[in-house]
């Protein structure tokens, strides 16, 4: 959704908003039950890495990155079990939304619901706050808003660190 303003090739050099390190397994992305569902009818992707989670009368679902560090270095990364050698290998439909929107988070802060921006970025983060903040503002915040609203398990919880738009 940011690609207007975030540069390719800083996302081909960087890639790290596909690996995570412990302190982000927090991060990991949700899939929807139209995600999941498109994932399954592609023989060429592995489901069984996605652990499908029923709550609240909605159906969704994670991976576990957990078991997979290899050190004890708090540093260390592990991919998303979704990132080939070229990048994200998911189709739009078998993508989730929390990589769409990525640099941006939707965010539960004491019970308001709002948009964030993630420190972690580089590309996103050497841009001007206020030039970032008003192109989302413009552009993306209403549908944002709106796709989480009706998709509450998408919120995560808020993070001090992160700025709101
Ligand atoms: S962290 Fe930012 S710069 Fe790096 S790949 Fe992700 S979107 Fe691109
Ligand atoms: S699903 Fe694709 S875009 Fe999302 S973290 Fe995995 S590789 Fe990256």
């Amino acid at each position: 959704m940011l690609g207007k303003i975030l540069k390719k090739e800083d996302c081909a050099a960087c890639r790290f908003c596909c690996s995570f390190r412990r302190t982000s397994l927090w991060e990991t992305p949700i899939f929807t039950k139209e995600n999941i569902e498109a994932i399954k009818t592609n023989p060429s992707l592995d489901e069984t890495v996605l652990n499908v989670i029923e709550k609240d009368g909605y159906c969704f679902a994670k991976y576990d990155l957990s078991g997979q560090y290899k050190t004890d270095d708090a540093d260390e990364e592990v991919p998303c079990p979704y990132l080939g050698e070229n990048g994200c290998i998911l189709s739009d439909d078998e993508k989730p939304w929390d990589c769409k929107i990525w640099p941006l988070r939707v965010m539960n802060k004491d019970g308001e619901i709002v948009v964030a921006l993630t420190p972690t970025c580089p590309s996103i983060n050497r841009l001007e706050f206020a030039y970032v903040k008003d192109f989302v503002s413009v552009n993306l915040k209403k549908d944002i808003t709106e796709y989480a609203a009706a998709h509450p398990f998408l919120i995560k919880e808020y993070h001090p660190d992160f700025p709101i738009i």
